[in-house]
């Protein structure tokens, strides 16, 4: 097999309740830009990440693919994918250039898109190909209701509704408010709301520093908060191990780290108990296993960070053994025909080939140019 032609997409997917915020980041539309991988037997692959949706940095990730990786894609033979990822990934005009961010991104989604080739040729869904079974669904938490934009009783009544109705097994909220005594009542409010039987998370998305995460971070332990994620800086392997001695919470981080050797370097310091790579962001699933090999031989869970809104992961989180949780956001479903699903607190278990199929409409209707 051999690819003949690819074609990159920027799709911008509206967020439930038209805007969501965190202690830093600001998101009306979800962004995915990607790429189609198309092959000499008829099939096409595809493959995206994950933005805030912002429309220059979206075309200057579908130009990384197009131009700088295009040309060495071009009649390569998907099946191959460890060997080509190496040669992308070590492509010396690109490397120079970029290690992290842009190029990482873009090398992402032709990564998943080799994949989602390779299983589609051999006719398995992803999950599959990587030698999983049905058997072992992830375990689901729904992020979509903890934003901080949302007041303390919405708060409440979505992560009351998402248990109680919906039957997700863990909630996560975020926290960073201008006074985080707030965060303590919303976290307590919360808490009480489910009880103590469902698991909360809390994510900080990097925003306090050292001596703040460690002064309310040693408050969640009274609530049972499973993880404390991304509590300060996302590079900060120090501060990380520091506060993982300070505070009975464990840490949760790994969606903003764009090497394998950034998760050595976090796992060996014994700055994160919960491992939360992401294939879109990390350079596609192949680095994304390898992360998850490491946090499995250092019996550290993983629990995937959903850049890609599911879709992807999903297979990874069935087919790895250190995956566990897989957090659920909803905003891509209108775009696959068989979108990621969750039933009774469980992933359901994907069955189109590869990572799904993109709807005949999604370019249509939310492709931006
Ligand atoms: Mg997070």
């Amino acid at each position: 097999m051999k690819i003949t032609r690819l074609e990159t997409f920027i799709l911008h997917v509206p967020v439930t309740g038209s805007r969501i915020a965190d202690s830093v980041h600001q998101v009306t539309h979800w962004g995915a830009p990607g790429v189609l991988l198309h092959a000499d037997n008829g099939l096409s692959g595809v493959g995206y990440t994950g933005t805030h949706g912002h429309l220059a940095t979206d075309r200057l990730i579908a130009a990384c693919i197009r131009d700088a990786f295009g040309p060495l894609v071009i009649g390569q033979d998907p099946l191959e994918v460890q060997h080509l990822w190496q040669r992308l990934s070590e492509y010396p005009p690109v490397r120079w250039v970029g290690r992290a961010g842009i190029t990482q991104m873009a090398l992402s989604a032709i990564d998943v898109a080799l994949w989602d080739l390779k299983a589609k040729s051999a006719g398995l869904p992803l999950w599959k190909l990587l030698g999983g079974s049905a058997a072992r669904r992830p375990v689901a938490y729904n992020t979509d209701g903890g934003w901080l934009n949302r007041t303390k009783d919405e708060l409440v009544a979505d992560a009351r509704r998402q248990v109680e109705e919906e039957g997700f097994r863990g909630v996560k909220i975020k926290v960073g408010s201008p006074d985080p005594h707030d965060d303590l009542e919303r976290i307590e409010a919360v808490r009480r709301a489910i009880g103590p039987r469902v698991d909360l998370m809390v994510d900080g998305n990097g925003l306090w520093d050292l001596p703040t995460a460690v002064r309310f971070g040693r408050r969640f332990a009274d609530y049972d908060v499973r993880w404390f994620e991304e509590p300060v800086g996302f590079e900060d392997v120090p501060g990380h191990a520091a506060l993982a001695r300070a505070i009975a919470t464990p840490i949760a981080l790994g969606e903003q780290l764009y090497s394998v050797h950034a998760f050595r370097d976090f796992i060996e310091a014994g700055a994160v108990h919960y491992v939360q790579p992401d294939a879109t962001r990390l350079g596609g699933v192949t680095p994304c296993w390898q992360a998850a090999d490491l946090a499995l031989a250092r019996r550290l869970p993983v629990c995937l960070h959903v850049g890609d809104m599911m879709q992807i992961h999903q297979h990874v989180a069935i087919a790895h053994p250190a995956c566990t949780w897989l957090e659920y956001i909803p905003w891509l479903r209108e775009c696959f025909e068989e979108p990621a699903t969750v039933e009774e607190g469980l992933f359901k278990v994907p069955e189109q080939p590869g990572i799904g199929t993109l709807r005949g409409d999604a370019l249509v209707r939310f492709g931006v140019e």
